[in-house]
């Protein structure tokens, strides 16, 4: 079965196609900067690689673009479009309605519509991305995966704020948590790798965006990022965990706007806030040449994750392993050190040298005798996305 796997955002649509059950990606892409004169359109299988810069007005247009090179008699992967006979979307929110992927109806359409007010900059282009693959591929039976439905089994006592009860009962503000495709993917591969279904995990997603989730048995159970994917951990260009009441000194006393407010804590913060840089790679190098702001600002952001773990370990009574992913933790051996160097009384001890090898996959970097497994697992929510279409649209066949 082929699964064409669709995350549409504000200028972009990310693209792969993955034959199901076998997992082979047959082709993969992107087109960014959509609404742009300098459009760029990336188009990629075992035979062909290719890289456009063409005007590309809309979302519409960049999706008839994919979909005419998956076709097209020379550079295409499929004979015609309806061979592909599944669409796997990536949406953001699924608020309290979706606890699982769903195939798209026109009332899960107007559901997930009703949630843009929770996720304004996601769902209504992942909304858009669903509506133009019906138009496009009419064939195809659309599936919706969420981003927050692997933490809906979060106990009620960890996604409830403890603010007046109404806001929970009538406006449903509660800890919803994100990166949900990532963090059940990944841990999923740590139970495989560890042979051991029942387990103690906390996944640390570090990418441009960062999250921990604590995970029992495969089910989240606690998790960093809450209403918005704002707080918890320091991100790129976003705070984490800050007192609320900056908010209001921000406003109150110092004359900025909401709106600025707003801004400074979700584009101006982070590690962009602490050193003028937002990519971690950029700090390192920085920090290497001996600049003492991006040294401290590693060092913060490494606190903050290892405060995560403690808090994770209290939650859960006890740890089986820690597991880094994304570009952050799949990559950055500088931040791993920090964050697992003195976590010897939590059983976490790193072996150093395992640590600054590149290997490609599941690997562990832990000493021989380390209660407590660090695992670098690269991620794969594209392939969480087809998993999770196929089993799908198995069941309902
Ligand atoms: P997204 O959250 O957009 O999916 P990624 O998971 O791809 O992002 O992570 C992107 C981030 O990963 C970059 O901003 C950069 O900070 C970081 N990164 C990528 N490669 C490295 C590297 N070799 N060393 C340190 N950080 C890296």
């Amino acid at each position: 079965m082929k699964i064409l796997i669709l995350n549409s955002g504000s200028s972009s649509i990310k693209y792969q196609l993955i034959n199901m059950p076998s997992e082979d990606v047959l082709c993969k892409g992107l087109v960014e900067r959509i609404g742009s004169k300098e459009a760029i359109l990336q188009y990629k299988t075992d035979m062909v690689s290719l890289e456009e810069t063409q005007e590309i007005k809309t979302h519409k247009q960049g999706l008839q673009k994919i979909a005419s090179l998956l076709v097209d008699p020379k550079k295409g992967i499929v004979g015609e479009a309806n061979e592909i006979q599944v669409i796997g979307h990536r949406v953001v929110h699924g608020g309290t309605t979706f606890s699982a992927p769903t195939l798209v109806t026109p009332f899960v359409k107007d559901k997930i519509k009703e949630l843009f007010a929770l996720a304004p900059l996601h769902n209504p282009h992942n909304w858009e991305g669903l509506d133009l693959a019906e138009e496009i591929f009419p064939q195809a039976k659309q599936v919706a995966v969420f981003d927050t439905a692997f933490h809906q089994t979060m106990p009620v006592k960890a996604k409830k704020y403890a603010i007046p009860e109404q806001f929970f009962e009538e406006h449903n503000i509660q800890v919803y948590g994100f990166h949900g495709i990532s963090h059940q993917y990944v841990s999923r591969k740590t139970m495989e790798h560890l042979k051991k279904p029942k387990s103690k995990i906390i996944c640390i997603h570090l990418g441009n965006g960062c999250s921990m989730t604590a995970v029992v048995d495969g089910l989240s159970v606690d998790h960093s990022l809450g209403f918005t994917p704002a707080n918890g951990l320091i991100m790129g260009t976003r705070s984490g965990d800050i007192d609320h009441s900056i908010v209001f000194y921000l406003v109150e006393t110092l004359g900025y706007d909401l709106k600025e407010v707003n801004r400074i804590l979700l584009k101006d913060s982070g590690m962009m806030g602490l050193t003028g840089f937002n990519d971690l790679r950029d700090v390192q190098a920085a920090a290497e040449k001996g600049d003492k702001a991006a040294d401290l600002a590693l060092e913060m952001n490494a606190y903050r994750i290892k405060k995560y773990i403690g808090a994770y370990v209290a939650a859960m009574n006890g740890l089986d392993a820690i597991v880094f992913t994304a570009g952050i933790g799949e990559n950055s051996s500088e931040l791993r050190k920090r964050v697992c160097t003195g976590m010897d009384y939590m059983g976490i001890h790193l072996d150093v040298l395992a640590n600054e090898k590149r290997v490609a996959g599941i690997h562990g970097i832990h000493t021989p005798d380390s209660p407590v497994k660090i695992l670098v697992v690269p991620t794969n929510e594209e392939l969480e996305i087809a998993k999770q279409s196929f089993q799908l649209v198995s069941l309902i066949r």
